[in-house]
């Protein structure tokens, strides 16, 4: 199978937009995907292929967690003081009071996070993305397409 082109956002085959496209954004799943307009694949390395990427160590323990919760605090803490200082002025800034509803969704991201790790369902269902991304290596054509694209992929997957 040929290479795969890289998409920066855009599909690079017909150029049309990819909806929902955040380049920041991480998740599990297989790169490979298909253009909505043209059908054509080309490689999203936004998401990761678990069984040949492997995840960061960080992300079953309640650091990330507790971060996105300390950030969470923070923020609406500062906010939440410039909300009652105008408040007390008399006027009022659309966006401190964003960014202390920002600060609170934090906080619950976090905290839900922090649960996920100590009921170990955040394991459980990173175990279960595992076993999909096995099971799409098994497909030897799809194990070749991903290490002509570049990745490690493991030889018990090639043979
Ligand atoms: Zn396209």
């Amino acid at each position: 199978m040929e290479n795969i082109p890289v998409t920066n956002g855009y599909c690079p085959h017909c150029g049309k937009k990819i909806s929902g496209y955040n380049q920041s954004s991480r998740d599990f799943g297989t790169p490979v995907r298909y253009c909505k307009h043209c059908q054509k694949p080309y490689l999203d390395t936004r998401y990761i292929e678990l069984a040949v990427e492997g995840y960061n160590p960080n992300y079953l323990t309640t650091k990330m967690g507790i971060r996105i919760l300390l950030i969470g605090i923070i923020g609406t803490v500062l906010a939440g003081g410039i909300n009652l200082l105008n408040y007390y002025n008399g006027y009022y800034s659309l966006r401190a009071v964003l960014c202390s509803v920002l600060g609170l969704i934090l906080i619950i991201i976090g905290i839900v996070d922090i649960i996920r790790v100590k009921t170990g369902l955040k394991a459980k269902s990173l175990e279960k993305k595992r076993t999909e991304s096995v099971q799409r290596l098994q497909d030897r054509a799809y194990a070749l397409t991903l290490k002509n694209c570049g990745y490690n992929v493991p030889q018990e997957y090639l043979e």
